[in-house]
């Protein structure tokens, strides 16, 4: 097969090398075709005994479930066992394989296609989520059918085939990211995607090179082609000839020996050439990421993604974690980082990050019912998360951090939430910490331009640069069709983190920056010249920034950045900010 390269959207650092493994919805791909009459009762057979195979595929995952599987596992499990035998599922399109003579996929899917149609006119809420379900059921038949019954490898016994694994899929929410935390894969690669989508954000995370917005990439690879990532440079090779592959191992070993000639900075604070400390901390998504953190050197946890722990639940979505499953959680993430600060954002469910996979008709969910919005209006979930981060805090230094605000209401509110908490937990004897600081996230650019409305009941900022680029330019930050347009040295965006920053310093309050411009080292000079002395970003990336701030001089960098707020000539800008990443200091 003839090599080719793709090019999109560079998400994280590095090089991989390794086999695709296609995430293909087949249900995108169903071939239509009218078989003979003489051929009817044998693609009736083809679809039956599809159909019998899931069943037994999904006999075995139950009986091969760990006996400390949550039970929602396995009722899960029984819900599709339960559709798959409905005769509107396993009868209806053998009927119309015979009345319409369409082959077996075609059949399957028309029913599928009918039958959700139904769902769709549910008022009922949880059955008509019971769509997705349907979906899911159906599949799996397909991928049968289609000869793509791919299961993922398992994460136990890796082998050298697994180990080389990369995902290509048209794209990946971010819930189901979360299960190839588990599995033994070395990058993905992605038709759809912005670079800051939460997709990119785990991606980056798990410290894999991935790159987004490939356009037709799973149409144009191949289940176990031959793929190299080059992800610093958003390329992905296709095929390639074993000359380039040999080329790229040998990069891929030079970037490696580079890493870990960096980790042995672990140990070593980030202070500047004129003696000025950053304080660099890590972004996480679950708990044991808490480890990745420690061993990357990082001074505290700067933004624990919570949500993370509430999605990807589909089908049991309605089983959010409870008080107790939060609390171990919280606690296990506090304790892994021995006494080192862990600031926790507050449930920042929407936009990409639905709770429910099925919530597909909200108009404009960036602009909807998100984070806090999301959290005001279901007291209940929150003050259940409140008071799980509070246990928490017993076990060490913990922060709050409260997302999306944008109204003063907002803040007043959650700080009545914290305080029923606290007293609830009280009265009932439970320690926690009556000092825990509380502080919000400044991602929507009304909240930059109203600081003084925010500051003086906060004890700390942190900077989402992701949502505050998504809001104040107007690009979805996951759509690749706009990703070009997704510019953190926008004058604009400077000129916001400088009002940030000068209204927390004037506050005598500590802003960090927790979005992505946090964690890109073409940025750290200028940020760190603009005033921002805390960074929070995937904790693989860490040592890479540690090495820039000890590399460089913040006062002899202050000039350029000064000029870069002044001017709105996007070149001159682009000129000052690589004139600050060459600056050499004596
Ligand atoms: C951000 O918006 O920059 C941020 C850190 O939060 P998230 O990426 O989770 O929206
Ligand atoms: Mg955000």
């Amino acid at each position: 097969m003839a090599s080719f390269t793709l090019q999109g959207i560079p998400v994280s650092r590095g090089i991989t090398i390794g086999r695709a493994h296609l995430l293909r919805p087949a249900a995108m791909d169903v071939k239509h075709y009218l078989v003979a009459q003489e051929q009817v009762e044998a693609e009736v057979v083809r679809l039956q005994k599809a159909i019998a195979q899931v069943q037994l595929e999904l006999q075995t995952i139950w009986s091969d479930l760990p006996t400390d599987a949550p039970t929602e596992l396995g009722a899960f499990l029984d819900v599709h066992a339960l559709i798959l035998s409905d005769p509107m599922v396993s009868e209806a399109p053998l009927d119309i394989i015979r009345s319409r003579h369409y082959n077996a996929e075609w059949a399957l899917v028309t029913q599928i296609d009918a039958l959700s149609a139904q769902f769709d006119e549910i008022e009922d809420e949880y059955l008509r989520e019971r769509k997705a379900d349907i979906q899911q059921v159906a599949e799996r038949v397909l991928k049968v059918l289609t000869g793509t019954a791919h299961q993922l490898p398992r994460a136990t016994g890796v082998d050298e085939r697994n180990a080389n694994m990369i995902v290509v899929a048209k794209d990946i929410s971010p819930a189901d990211m979360m299960q190839f935390r588990d599995v033994a894969f070395t990058g993905f690669v992605t038709d759809e995607g912005g670079p800051n989508s939460h997709t990119a954000i785990v991606s980056r995370s798990l410290g894999i090179p991935a790159v987004v917005g490939l356009g037709n990439a799973s149409h144009l690879i191949v289940q176990d082609d031959w793929l190299i990532i080059d992800s610093d440079a958003g390329v992905v090779i296709v095929a390639p000839s074993p000359l380039v592959i040999a080329q790229y191992r040998d990069r891929q070993a030079a970037l490696l020996k580079a890493r870990k000639k960096l980790h042995k900075l672990k140990k070593t604070p980030a202070i500047s050439l004129d003696g000025i400390e950053v304080t660099l901390l890590a972004n996480i998504e679950l708990p044991e990421d808490a480890h990745a953190a420690m061993d990357a050197g990082a001074s505290g946890v700067g933004l624990f993604r919570s949500e993370f722990l509430f999605m990807g639940r589909t089908s049991v979505e309605t089983q959010l974690p409870d008080e107790e499953e939060q609390f171990i959680a919280y606690k296990q993430a506090v304790q892994t980082m021995k006494g080192k600060p862990v600031t926790i954002r507050t449930l920042d469910v929407g936009a990409d990050k639905p709770l429910d996979h099925n919530e597909h008709n909200i108009l404009n969910p960036a602009l909807g019912l998100r984070a806090i919005r999301f959290c005001l209006k279901e007291p209940q979930i929150f003050l259940t998360q409140l008071r799980a981060i509070l246990r928490a805090s017993a076990f060490g230094s913990v922060h709050i951090l409260i997302p999306m605000i944008a109204h003063a209401f907002e803040i007043d509110q959650s700080l009545a939430m914290i305080q029923q908490a606290k007293d609830g937990l009280r009265a009932e004897g439970i320690a926690f910490d009556d000092g825990i600081l509380v502080g919000a996230m400044i991602e929507i650019p009304a909240a930059a331009l109203s600081l003084p409305m925010f500051v003086k009941k906060l004890d700390f900022l942190s900077i989402g640069t992701n949502d505050l680029i998504q809001y104040t330019l107007a690009i979805d930050r996951a759509d690749h069709e706009v990703a070009h347009l997704y510019n953190d040295t926008h004058p604009a965006i400077l000129q916001l983190l400088d009002i940030t920053v000068s209204a927390a310093i004037k506050a005598n309050i500590p802003v960090a920056i927790c979005g992505g411009m946090a964690g890109d080292v073409k940025l750290t000079r200028l940020l760190i010249a603009m005033g921002f002395r805390e960074l929070s970003m995937p904790a693989a990336l860490l040592p890479e920034i540690k090495q820039e701030i000890l590399n460089s001089n913040i006062a002899a960098l202050e000039p350029s950045a000064k000029k870069m707020l002044r001017t709105f000539d996007p070149r001159i800008a682009q000129e000052l900010l690589y004139g600050m990443q060459q600056q050499q200091f004596v």
